[in-house]
């Protein structure tokens, strides 16, 4: 399993855009700065790159190694510390391989600067390495005592576009061996493709019927690490859609049971599976998100919607949403039953601006009105917080679709790693044509991309007061 405390991630543009300039045509190596946000998780400590800081002429020397002038860092310190961001120093190993070493002139040039670094920028110096295959690799220098500036290597750098590439620190979080009960899976796609998947800390927000399946299709391919995210309680009505839940669950947190049928159906040699019962909206639990490498949506609300589009955005984790619609006529016959499957992050359009949550109602959930009993009656029949229709069959329709795209995202069979967002009618039983698309022009989330923990908008919150344990609204299908 994954000791992963330290992590660099950077979105496709920026990967392309350092690629670029520090894979030379003529195989010297060469150098860059980086200006670079936290994203501060319960165990975890991302750098995440918001930006090159690439060299005027004379600034750096080229000569086999590469080399920086005083004057460049001076300029690159600036920058940083009037963005209120901190500093990565970026060079390259056109001949390397994979997860890269240090040279005694990488430890010199980055451990010899971090007291500088930390000085101007309040933040550790952080050195990433572009090896000749586009392999990334990445460590911090942090202060533990006056003028001691030890390596903390980072367990994964984190490419973020189209497609979610991880490359690993095998020493931190090492390749799983394939187990024998995961040979089918194996054979599907490749050990290779298997080791990259598995390794992946996957998070479900929302423990309902759709991230409970999801849940066990995560621990039944082989991830090590999934940690779910839900403060509600299993009630009797939820029974006929929880695959996890029988009768004895009735009263338990939906967490505590769904972590309890998941351990033994976990096909890695070990998986740590982690019930958090908090919304994802509440501080720690949000704390623990920003630990994934990719999130499952499987809330309904438009608040944890709207923090988990925050994270897809400025902390660089993809978040696969999706959701179900049902509708019945005046005789309460079914009429329509739409489920849609999506992934917010980088290079898509957000879940706001694909019409997935009300911007509008965030506030109003935040202010307990959702489970207002005379709001909820004063809504339109048709208003999805309204509806509280579902089957089981709908829900293993939608975690399939949803589990579908973060597959084609993740593994990227034949380069494909963008179905673009479907839309299911059961009703006619047809897929809509898949939309591609950007936001809106006027949409907030662009401009906090790769921005972490500075991105300046706050999304966390006490639950509302009507939420207390113990009560659960169940005015969704949950
Ligand atoms: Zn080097
Ligand atoms: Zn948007």
């Amino acid at each position: 399993m994954s000791r992963v405390a330290r992590s660099a991630a950077m979105t496709a543009a920026v990967d392309a855009e350092a690629r670029a300039h520090l894979l030379r045509r003529d195989r010297q190596e060469d150098l860059c700065f980086a200006l670079w946000h936290p994203s501060c998780g319960a165990t975890r400590l991302t750098a995440v790159i918001e930006r090159l800081i690439l060299p005027l002429a004379g600034e750096r020397n080229v000569h086999g190694n590469a080399s920086f002038e005083a004057a460049f860092l001076e300029r690159a310190l600036s920058e940083a510390a009037a963005a209120g961001g901190g500093l990565a120093l970026l060079h390259s190993h056109p001949l390397g391989r994979g997860w890269q070493g240090m040279s005694r002139d990488d430890i010199a040039a980055e451990q010899g600067n971090a007291g500088a670094v930390f000085g101007a920028t309040g933040r550790p110096f952080v050195g990433l390495t572009l090896a000749g295959d586009g392999s990334w690799s990445a460590r911090f220098w942090e202060r533990s005592a006056p003028r001691t500036y030890p390596c903390a290597w980072c367990g994964t750098v984190r490419v973020v576009g189209d497609r979610l590439t991880v490359h690993y620190n095998d020493q931190l979080a090492p390749a799983p061996r394939p187990t024998g009960a995961q040979m089918r899976t194996v054979s599907a796609w490749g050990e290779a493709a298997q080791a990259d998947l598995v390794r992946l800390r996957a998070g479900v927000a929302g423990g309902g019927s759709v991230g409970g399946l999801i849940a066990e299709a995560f621990v039944r391919t082989g991830f090590e690490d999934v940690a779910l995210i839900d403060f509600d309680h299993v009630e009797e009505h939820n029974l006929d859609r929880l695959q996890y839940a029988t009768r004895d669950d009735i009263g338990k947190l939906k967490v505590e049971a769904l972590a309890a049928h998941l351990k033994p159906r976990a096909t890695a040699a070990q998986c740590r599976i982690d019930p958090i019962a908090a919304a994802v909206y509440e501080e720690d639990a949000f704390r623990k998100a920003l630990d994934c490498d990719v999130l499952a949506s499987c809330v309904d609300r438009p608040w944890g919607r709207h923090v988990l589009n925050l994270i897809a955005y400025a902390h660089l984790i993809p978040v696969v949403d999706g959701g179900i619609r049902v509708r019945t006529n005046r005789l309460g016959r079914l009429t329509a039953a739409d489920w849609r499957a999506h992934i917010a992050t980088i290079g898509r359009p957000c879940l706001q601006c694909i019409g997935q949550y009300d911007p509008g109602l965030v506030q109003t959930e935040r202010e307990g009105n959702l489970d207002d009993p005379w709001y909820i009656e004063g809504l339109p029949d048709d208003h999805p917080l309204k509806s509280r229709q579902n089957v089981f069959t709908f829900s293993m329709a939608c975690a399939s679709q949803q589990m579908l795209q973060m597959l084609a995202m993740t593994i990227a069979p034949l380069d494909q790693p963008n179905p673009g967002a479907q839309l299911y009618h059961f009703v006619g039983g047809f897929m809509e044509p898949h939309v591609y698309g950007a936001c809106h022009a006027e949409c907030l989330f662009p401009s906090l991309i790769a921005r972490g923990d500075s991105c300046g908008v706050t999304v966390t919150g006490k639950r509302p007061s009507s939420m207390a344990a113990g009560q659960s609204m169940a005015t969704l299908p949950g």
